[in-house]
């Protein structure tokens, strides 16, 4: 399937600022500023990184608003370019060092605007990943809301039936669930996944540190889930080459490549980024004891 699955979805006029220019820092700077970042993962109790379309780049997925962007290039009457498929995607360094990084106990949580699949894919622990705009690989059983995921996209947008159903037993095995299965990809006026979205805001709320990758920040309520963590006294660092929404309120702000800046920080910090062995579905993480009583009764969503 085409990986232009924006083109499915229903035209929307206000996609956001499209387009501005990049800024790169200079090595030097670059290198000192992963310095202070690195610090502050090493000192921090609760790290959430929260990844944008940014760092699929690199794995031939466009983005949305860069300057060969979806949006962007929409509104030039242009097509975008891709050198991939979704099947064919592999995780890029960016998405590899987040697995390094949670399983080394840095990364709590993971929160991602992203629906090519590809941090599911890599094999981060679905429990510690919000997903807010959907997988394309994920559909969702609308009864019981199990979830499946597949080895290949869905195929279909906007929260609409994708003419299987759900097989899981119940009543003691008598019965399947039957439950019509529905894409887990929102469109635009569709509302955010509440399990996703609630866990998103806790871990945001709770984190010392809110790492953004990739992301301009413009689309609500997911590009204001920083400004929660700042609120609550923590710090924003944002890794981006074009200006974001929110760089005012960023206590380090990094232009450069993300894959760059990944790269640095796991030297620094000694870890090693893992292998890619193609796609493995992680559902649970088998390093996460604190996991259970972290979300436990605290969901809210305010973004005021
Ligand atoms: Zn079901």
């Amino acid at each position: 399937m085409s990986v232009n699955y924006a083109a499915g979805l229903t035209p929307y006029a206000n996609k956001g600022v499209c387009g501005l220019p990049e800024a790169f820092d200079s090595p030097e700077e670059l290198r000192s500023k992963v310095e202070t970042l690195a610090q502050l993962v090493g000192d921090s109790k609760y790290v959430v990184f929260n990844t944008g379309a940014g760092i699929s780049t690199s794995a031939g997925i466009p983005d949305f608003r860069g300057p060969k962007g979806v949006w962007t290039m929409e509104e030039r009457g242009e097509s975008p370019h891709f050198d991939t498929t979704f099947e064919d995607a592999r995780p890029s360094l960016t998405h590899m060092a987040l697995l390094g990084l949670q399983r080394a106990g840095y990364l709590k949580y993971l929160i991602s605007q992203n629906v090519d699949g590809l941090h599911v894919r890599s094999g981060f622990p679905r429990d510690r990943l919000s997903e807010l705009h959907g997988n394309m690989f994920v559909e969702e059983c609308d009864k019981c809301g199990k979830q499946y995921v597949r080895d290949k996209v869905i195929g279909v947008m906007g929260l609409k039936p994708t003419g299987r159903y759900c097989e899981v037993i119940r009543s003691r095995g008598l019965r399947a669930c039957r439950g019509k299965l529905i894409s887990t990809i929102l469109d635009w006026e569709d509302a955010l996944p509440d399990r996703d979205l609630n866990r998103a805001d806790e871990a945001s709320r709770r984190a010392d540190v809110v790492i953004t990758l990739g992301t301009s920040l413009q689309i609500k309520p997911s590009g204001d889930l920083p400004l929660l963590t700042k609120r609550k006294g923590g710090k924003v660092v944002i890794v981006n080459l074009q200006p974001t929404k929110h760089d005012k309120h960023a206590y380090l702000r990094i232009h450069g490549y993300v894959d760059e800046v990944m790269g640095q920080l796991m030297k620094l910090l000694g870890l090693e980024i893992p292998e890619w062995e193609g796609p493995t579905v992680c559902e649970t993480s088998p390093a996460a004891p604190d996991q259970n009583t972290a979300f436990r009764g605290l969901y809210s969503s305010d973004y005021a």
